[in-house]
């Protein structure tokens, strides 16, 4: 199969959280709670499901390829002009499409190297040459060293704020900052996955940031609980979103994720409700891991930092009680665990079987 092999071929696959099915058949468990995948765990607004429910049975017929009703819900509540938008399978797909429409052979892209680790795949399927720059202290984007990375090659840069996985937020005066020493034309994505967990204090860089080839990347996967759905979106000049959407697939969001999307998107206070939970016990869990001096550092998303020296063992250890954390070995960060913040009975329970390890480990 020599000629079949890609040039692409090196491509390392991305590790997802491990499935409770998958944890409950290797370890003969009957239950398991996973906070592995920054899910959110309390599910999906009630009107979502609804709205999924009601339109099930009309999934015999193609979904509307341009999702119209979303992208009319989508601009109304950002203020923007529906061609300035770009929707995807989760917006793992809207970076994919970005990075594939903007970087090729021969062409760099920019990210932290604790970015998410979507950026470094995505480039890497392009074809494109991957700038993987150093953070300021071993969590946070170095934003300077970033600026000094780009060149006339650079086609994209990606800086997702919050970060996953080390939680880190830059404030919308330094992104400026950081935008206006950029050269014009370079596409600077700017990945939102966690933005509703922190919009009280953020302000709104969909109209306060400013810069050509800006694009902001949200989706309906964390704070509005459709993971599953699989919708995520960006917000972009609308030259930018017509050269993407040549790059998108027909139908690349399924019929039921358009009409959740909608849904949740209207139930405003089911979404601010679950972001003040998860605010609240995020909080919590930091306490607590800080008091047993724990804390790998101060997250502003939906999961913490777990930092310990024996994190394989500690791992080990959860996934025989039934909790799935996630190793960050793969983002070179060995002695990390991140731990989704679940409900508080979840929480409870995690915090309870750390201890227990904890004392089995001394
Ligand atoms: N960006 C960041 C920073 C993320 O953490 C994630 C999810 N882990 C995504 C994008 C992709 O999320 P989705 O494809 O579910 O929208």
């Amino acid at each position: 199969l020599a000629r079949a092999v890609p040039q692409t071929s090196g491509l390392y696959p991305y590790v997802p959280g491990k499935p409770v099915e998958t944890l409950l058949r290797e370890k003969g468990l009957s239950r398991a709670v996973k906070l592995a995948s920054n899910e959110n765990p309390y599910g999906p607004s009630p009107k979502a499901i609804a709205a999924m429910q009601h339109a099930a049975a009309g999934v015999n017929r193609y979904p509307d390829g341009d999702a119209n009703l979303l992208k009319d819900a989508l601009a109304s509540f950002h203020h923007v002009n529906r061609d300035q938008l770009l929707l995807g399978n989760g917006s793992n797909e809207v970076l994919d499409i970005l990075i594939r429409t903007f970087a090729g052979a021969g062409d760099e892209v920019v990210f932290s190297s604790r970015g998410f680790i979507v950026y470094a795949l995505a480039a890497q399927a392009a074809g494109a040459t991957s700038v993987s720059v150093p953070e300021a202290d071993g969590l946070t984007h170095d934003l300077e060293a970033m600026a000094h990375a780009v060149n006339e090659k650079t086609k994209v840069v990606c800086v997702a704020n919050p970060n996953n996985p080390t939680g880190t937020l830059h404030g919308n005066d330094r992104l400026q900052d950081f935008l206006d020493s950029l050269p014009r034309d370079v596409v600077v994505i700017i990945d939102e996955a966690y933005y509703e967990f922190v919009a009280d204090t953020q302000g709104d860089s969909v109209h306060d940031l400013s810069h050509p080839g800006l694009v902001i990347s949200r989706t309906f996967s964390k704070a509005y609980g459709l993971a599953g759905c699989r919708v995520g979106y960006a917000i972009a000049d609308a030259e930018i979103t017509a050269l993407a959407n040549r790059y998108r697939e027909p139908f690349n969001l399924n019929l039921l994720a358009q009409v959740a999307a909608v849904a949740a998107l209207d139930d405003r206070e089911w979404v601010m409700a679950r972001v003040a939970e998860n605010n609240q016990e995020r909080q919590r869990l930091e306490s607590a891991l800080d008091g047993l001096g724990l804390l790998g550092g101060r997250c502003f998303g939906n999961f913490v930092l777990l930092r310990h020296a024996q994190c394989g063992e500690l791992l080990r250890s959860f996934e025989d009680r039934g909790i799935i954390p996630r190793p960050l070995a793969p983002y070179g960060m060995a002695d990390y665990l991140r731990i989704s913040v679940g409900t508080a009975d979840e929480n409870n329970e995690f915090l309870q079987m750390l201890n227990v390890i904890l004392a089995e480990l001394q």
